[in-house]
């Protein structure tokens, strides 16, 4: 079996806004409240949820872009807040992001040769020749013609930025990559490229991957074990084949009626669900998902549910009280 590459163990991420009066208390933004979960060696493990369900703050986090309140982060059993400056430097260089949008994400007055050898420089790996040859080796492996590399940003289309991109992450030779909605400013036709690079990136590189998505249909073929996150809580985890063919919870169960099927015509949003995702400023009581659930009862207002084996399913984790 894998080992264990990054363990987060009851994260919590809140961010106090504005006051908005002198004699009230700053609002505090409940991002992520409590998220536990592991990335095996080798593993793809998608997280999805709604936006601003608290997806992309986690990946942040654990890049070290976002201060955490509480909880642990250990990358290869070492915890993140104990570690030298040296060992978090090394984490660091070990975790590489490919953000959302490849239009905002890469610098437009930087050569891609210069883009794909930023991180080298940062990391000091290696000379100035050696970033050279790094950038032709890469940006042959993500698909792109050598002479891209005396060209800018400007020049390319959205998948072949997001590919320049990929490029940029894979330089300091990392052994996980948190990719934050990597497809969603893509075409349909590009996404499936994309998707298809990740995956033999993954085979080529020995890669695991944090893919955070907002659309359970495009982490179908490439998640090893897929998390959905509603409101900052993991409300389940497990493999493909338990998220997709028996659901638990009843908000996965709404994210899936919300993909949309060859015949179907067009998706409907939500999937059917009852009004807007609630403010994380002002948790709902007992079940965050209680106001939209179909099947809330008077426990779920009462109680909080804890993330626990589906009946007869050891690893399908869901968290509510009426688990199917
Ligand atoms: Fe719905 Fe209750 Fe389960 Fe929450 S605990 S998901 S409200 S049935």
């Amino acid at each position: 079996m894998s080992s264990p590459l990054l363990e987060i163990d009851g994260l919590r991420m809140h961010f106090s806004l504005r006051r908005s009066s002198l004699f009230r208390a700053p609002p505090t933004i409940h991002a992520v409240n409590g998220v536990s979960l592991t990335v095996l060696e080798g593993e793809t493990l998608a997280v999805v949820g709604e936006s601003g369900c608290g997806k992309t703050t986690l990946g942040r986090a654990i890049v070290g872009l976002l201060p955490l309140a509480s909880g642990r982060i250990r990358f290869r059993g070492l915890d993140l807040a104990a570690a030298s400056r040296a060992q978090l430097k090394a984490a660091r260089r070990a975790v590489q992001m490919v953000f959302q949008d490849p239009f905002s994400s890469l610098d437009p007055r930087m050569t891609v040769a210069d883009i794909i050898a930023e991180p080298l420089v940062i990391h000091r790996m290696g000379s100035v020749p050696e970033h050279r040859a790094r950038a032709r080796q890469l940006i042959e492996l993500v698909g792109l013609p050598v002479d891209s590399l005396g060209l800018y940003p400007h020049q390319f289309s959205g998948g072949q930025r997001q590919r320049i991109a990929i490029a940029r992450a894979l330089g300091p030779m990392p052994d996980l990559i948190i990719a934050d909605e990597p497809l969603s400013s893509l075409d349909v036709s590009v996404q499936s490229q994309i998707l298809n690079l990740l995956a033999d990136l993954r085979d080529r590189e020995h890669l695991s991957y944090l893919l955070i998505s907002h659309d359970l249909g495009v982490v179908h073929h490439l998640a090893d074990r897929v998390a959905i996150m509603y409101l900052g809580h993991l409300v389940e985890i497990g493999g493909p084949e338990d998220i997709f063919d028996r659901p638990s919870h009843p908000y996965t169960q709404a994210l899936l009626r919300a993909i949309p099927r060859i015949g179907q015509g067009k998706r409907r949003t939500g999937g059917g669900l009852k009004g807007d995702i609630p403010s994380p400023i002002q948790l709902p009581e007992g079940c965050a998902f209680h106001p939209r659930c179909p099947k809330a009862q008077a426990l779920c207002r009462q109680s909080a549910p804890t993330l626990d084996a589906a009946p007869g399913r050891s690893g399908h984790l869901a968290a509510c009280h009426f688990k199917d």
